[in-house]
């Protein structure tokens, strides 16, 4: 149970495609957690008077929380170790991860990871790729109130075949076989999954020759059976797809939202748009930049990672700057994740993933702040929860001492986040000083 809180005052975000500001406007959050009523400061004086606690937000901006639509806890998005790239040697860890004693452990660095989000804005993410059940199970406490935390739809482990992304590295469950995909399917809605990830495509971080990381995976078959069968459920499927024939392939399956993605063709645009194995009807791309320019752009003598990993990440990299291009240009619901825990994609840098993707296909600041709260609303199935600062929604909300529209970088030094009506004043979070001036580097 959270207390009544009126933010007066405010210069309110709507975060609609025109960048709209409602000025000296007052929101009020009830005890439930909802968004009761926003309008001027006049209209709703009284009321916000008879709240139990009020925020004066003269001067400031109110937002609605981010929603980071692809995130993992598997990581701080440090380096990686060199080790860990070891196939034995991982898998060991992932090993460890799921036995009696590796599994409170596992928790409680996922909680701290989680934590991490929402102390930089992130008040919903979609965890699509974990260890076991961490992330799922981190929801349901967090949604239970036992613990103040995001809110959290997960996956659990991807799905990809045997020598696929992820699956040398023990992060996946391997399925070779439509009925084998079902399956997984089923076992994961059983831990509790409320989204599905496969990984329709090779994936740069493990490929081995320069090529590999889009190259098709899953095939046709296997990705329509898992899509039948989560959308059964009324569950999405996510597909990590690093090319125009791996995408192509997961939208004919019926894939709700592609990952990464690639440069479209007239047919990949018009599967968008219009998806009859899809579980709406339509589906969408959720581009992540951040998880591949640093290896691109930032000198390999700094970065430590090989040649077939760099140009890997180009190929992709140009292929998705493409993609978000053709988004943009096609009316593609376009939506926004970090895929946090890659290398270089500290939990705490959505807002740098804005940045990156406004700075590179010329995105308007308003769009990249649509696309980070109402349209990843719209794509993860919670345009009715959250969002957007509307009366009867989860009064999920960023106090900013300026304007994002101006600078995304405003993102970074967050007054006051509101989850699900609690506020959480000053919220702190580890950051990596090394990591952030390369990342600055990368600001145009
Ligand atoms: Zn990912």
């Amino acid at each position: 149970m959270t207390t009544r809180v009126a933010l007066t005052g405010a210069n309110v975000l709507t975060c609609d495609r025109d960048g709209s500001v409602l000025s000296d406007q007052t929101v009020l959050v009830a005890e439930d957690g909802f968004i009761e009523a926003v309008g001027s400061r006049e209209e709703l004086a009284e009321r916000a008077v008879a709240a139990q606690r009020q925020i004066d937000c003269t001067g400031k901006w109110v937002m609605p929380g981010l929603i980071n639509a692809h995130a993992h806890l598997l990581a701080d998005g440090r380096p990686l170790p060199k080790a860990l790239m070891n196939a034995a040697l991982a898998r060991g860890i992932v090993g460890f991860w799921k036995t009696p004693l590796g599994r409170p452990m596992l928790r409680e660095r996922a909680r701290g990871f989680a934590q991490a989000e929402l102390n930089s804005g992130v008040t919903t993410f979609r965890s699509l790729g974990e260890y076991d059940n961490e992330a799922v199970s981190l929801g349901r406490e967090s949604e239970s109130g036992q613990w103040l935390g995001p809110r959290i739809m997960a996956s659990g482990p991807m799905l990809a075949i045997t020598g696929g992304h992820g699956a040398e590295l023990g992060l996946a469950r391997v399925v070779d076989a439509p009925w084998e995909g079902r399956k997984a399917v089923r076992q994961n809605l059983r831990l509790g999954a409320t989204s599905i990830k496969i990984a329709a495509t090779g994936g740069v971080t493990d490929a081995k020759v320069v090529g590999e990381a889009g190259r098709p995976q899953m095939t046709t078959e296997e990705m329509t059976a898992i899509c039948e069968e989560a959308h059964s459920a009324g569950v999405l499927v996510a597909a990590h797809a690093q090319s125009p024939e791996g995408v192509l392939r997961s939208l004919k399956a019926g894939v709700d939202t592609i990952e990464h993605g690639s440069a479209m063709t007239d047919e990949i645009i018009e599967l968008f748009h219009d998806n009859p194995r899809s579980l709406r009807g339509w589906s969408a791309f959720d581009a992540t930049l951040l998880a591949a320019a640093p290896l691109v752009e930032i000198d390999t003598k700094i970065t430590g990672i090989n040649n077939v990993v760099r140009e890997n990440a180009k190929i992709v990299l140009d292929s998705m700057v493409q993609g978000i291009r053709d988004a943009i240009a096609n009316d593609v619901v376009l939506g926004s994740g970090l895929d946090s825990s890659m290398t270089f994609t500290p939990h705490y840098a959505m807002w740098r993933e804005l940045d990156l993707v406004v700075s590179r296909t010329g995105l308007s600041h308003a769009r990249a702040l649509e696309s980070v709260t109402r349209v990843n609303a719209k794509m993860l199935g919670l345009e009715s929860v959250t969002g957007a600062v509307e009366a009867g929604l989860s009064a999920d909300l960023l106090i900013l001492g300026s304007n994002p529209l101006d600078d995304l970088k405003a993102l970074e030094a967050i007054d006051t986040v509101v989850v699900r009506g609690n506020v959480i004043d000053a919220p702190s979070v580890d950051t990596f000083d090394e990591i952030d001036e390369l990342l600055d580097t990368l600001r145009r």
